[in-house]
């Protein structure tokens, strides 16, 4: 019998987003819970545990997105940047525990192929996906098909370096001036503690430029000239029909970040490249990591 549905799961840096997903996206029932920050097994048995709220006869594989690059060939998470989880045999595990086909991919790839299948990217076949929250997460489709790299390890568009020997970047990554340390929520937040004091954070900053705070508005537009340098590379590589911007800083702060981002991005970009590309907002919200964490377990599923 084919399998009706599959679950999805979207491990955050704060919180885990987990639902049941049709085969053409539809999410009929959702759960959410905070994400452990304290140890390994906490946060696989929490995983564990949105996955059993959520299972019933209708669910046929289960898939997961997580903020990290997967070893694809052993079914491992490797090593989150911003959460205590590393070498985590997570496809084997849940395998095990629930008899399913399950299905792992790093979270900004899972959003990519949500907005691809269900949302704002349906039918095109060249996206960049950028996915602003704790960190940037990056996905790409090229040419009708998930770029994922060597045993599904790359993608990893929050860490290329746009400052040279910049600012520190952020938890496990070692690396200087990548464009996560300056277009994150969390980067976000650190320049809202900056400006208006301790308690200030990405939420606020937003709020502020609401409210027209010209500060406010001016911390996030040159936030946003470093997404744009960003992008433009993107564009210059990969050459997509269209740029999404998603996650929850991403999405919060669309309106403040779009315009000079692009207008940065189309400086950095060659033409026909610079011209051919759309900026856009995702369409799915936050739920875009857990519909395409379902179709990765769908994939998974039509695999076995
Ligand atoms: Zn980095």
């Amino acid at each position: 019998m084919e399998a009706l549905h599959a679950i999805g799961v979207d491990l955050g840096g704060t919180k885990i987003l987990a639902g049941v997903v049709t085969r053409d996206g539809s999410v009929l029932r959702r759960h959410e819970r905070a994400t452990p920050q304290d140890s390994q097994e906490h946060v696989m048995a929490e995983l564990e545990a949105a996955v059993t709220e959520l299972l019933d006869d209708s669910v046929g594989a289960i898939g997961f997105g997580v903020p990290s690059p997967i070893d694809q060939a052993r079914g491992v998470v490797v090593r989150c940047v911003n959460l205590p989880l590393e070498n985590a045999p997570l496809r084997d595990h849940m395998h095990e525990r629930f008899d399913l086909p399950v299905g792992l991919d790093n979270d900004a790839n899972a959003a990519a192929i949500g907005e691809w299948r269900a949302g704002a990217a349906r039918g095109v076949d060249d996206l960049v996906m950028l996915t602003l929250g704790t960190g940037v997460g990056g996905g790409v489709v090229s040419g009708g098909v998930a770029f994922r790299g060597r045993n599904g390890e790359g993608g990893e568009l929050g860490h290329v370096t746009i400052v040279y020997d910049g600012r520190p970047c952020q938890g496990a990554c070692h690396g200087r001036g990548h464009l996560e340390a300056y277009a994150s929520g969390h980067a976000a937040s650190e320049a809202a503690r900056e400006a208006f004091g301790p308690s200030a954070d990405a939420h606020r900053l937003i709020r502020l430029a609401n409210e027209g705070d010209a500060h406010a508005k001016q911390i996030l537009a040159e936030l946003a000239g470093y997404l744009g340098s960003g992008i433009g590379s993107f564009v210059n590589v990969f050459a997509p029909e269209l740029v999404l911007l998603g996650g929850g800083f991403g999405i919060a702060a669309f309106d403040y970040l779009a315009g000079p981002a692009e207008e940065i991005a189309r400086r950095e970009a060659l033409e026909p490249m610079r011209s051919a590309f759309r900026l856009a907002k995702a369409e799915l919200g936050t739920a875009a990591g857990l519909i395409g964490a379902a179709f990765v377990g769908f994939e998974a599923l039509d695999a076995a």
